[in-house]
């Protein structure tokens, strides 16, 4: 397939190399990042997008996505998709694939959940909005990239189930993180501790399969410095697309906004900026109710 590729960033750039290495033509530009060994470099996004069947975009946030899209729809031909794999609000991937649309090409929102690591595995999990043909088109990339794509609904929908996923994941590890640390002032073992919760009612991916305690539990970024692993950054950035989206819908979200406000602390306050988001561990041990 001939696809055009925009952002080549940490993600975007094992993708696109993993797309090259299953045999398809990828045409890829960035403003800065390198061009992966196999990806065709070009002058403009709109370049990157002439003649592709499949134009992927892996950006920072919704405004560039908006700005990029504006630049590549007019240059894409009839019928190509425009696959935005970048964690964006949800208003944005709605606008863009109306965008889209009205000039005739599919569009999907496919953000994606697996980290850095996932994408130079292949191994990342796309949640998927948009249409049944698009995404029809845009299946086989999938596979190649990931290990498993959901179709969750109209445009929006994979921007929603994200959001909603690390919002259940942000506030789970800060209740993990918090119990660790009342645990160690009670004199409970971080190992019986970690036995116990991790088949008792209070287990979940954040104490099972990336345990916030170092030496406890599978390896894990507190096995190593608390290095990332997922970033506390990227962790705030996604509370806030989450706050942003309930703020827009109604929806009474206390537990969502609690966990937004401490990581925005925690990045912008403390010293959890360029940490893994487990790094709320050495946080709350240093404290008190205070
Ligand atoms: P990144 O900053 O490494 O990459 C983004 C790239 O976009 C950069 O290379 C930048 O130069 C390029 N760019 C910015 N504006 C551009 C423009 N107008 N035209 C062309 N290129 C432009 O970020 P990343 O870690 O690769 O993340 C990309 C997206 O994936 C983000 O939306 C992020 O939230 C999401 N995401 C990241 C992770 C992760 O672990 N890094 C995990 C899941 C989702």
């Amino acid at each position: 397939m001939k696809i055009g590729f925009i952002g080549l960033g940490n993600m975007g750039g094992p993708m696109a190399a993993n797309l090259v290495k299953a045999g398809h033509a990828v045409t890829g530009f960035d403003l800065a990042a390198p061009m992966p060994e196999g990806v065709a470099g070009a002058t403009s996004a709109a370049q990157a997008a002439e003649g592709a069947e499949v134009v992927i975009t892996m950006l920072p946030n919704g405004a560039i996505l908006r700005a990029v899209a504006d630049e590549v729809i007019p240059a894409m031909s009839a019928g190509a998709v425009l696959c935005d794999c970048s964690t964006v609000d949800v208003e944005s991937a709605r606008a863009v694939a109306d965008r889209a649309a009205a000039a005739g090409l599919g569009a999907l929102d496919a953000p994606v959940s697996g980290g850095v690591g996932g994408a130079a595995a292949g191994t990342l999990t796309f949640m998927v909005g948009g249409g049944d043909a698009a995404f029809a088109t845009v299946k086989p990339l999938f596979e190649i990239m990931g290990q498993k794509a959901v179709h969750c609904g109209a445009a929006g929908a994979g921007q929603a189930a994200k959001i909603c996923n690390n919002m259940i994941l942000g506030a789970t590890m800060i209740a993990t993180c918090e119990a660790f640390a009342l645990a160690d002032k009670l004199g409970l073992d971080r190992a019986r501790m970690f036995d116990v919760v991790s088949t008792s009612s209070g287990y979940s991916w954040s104490m099972n399969a990336y345990c916030p305690a170092p030496g406890v539990g599978p390896q894990s970024p507190a096995d190593n410095g608390y290095k990332p692993g997922f970033a506390a950054d990227l962790m705030l950035k996604d509370l806030r697309l989450s706050q942003q989206a309930a703020e827009a819908a109604d929806a009474d979200t206390p537990m969502g906004a609690l966990a937004a406000a401490l990581y925005a602390r925690f990045v912008e306050e403390e010293d959890g900026r360029g940490k893994d988001f487990s790094a709320m561990l050495p946080r709350f041990e240093k404290r008190g109710r205070g």
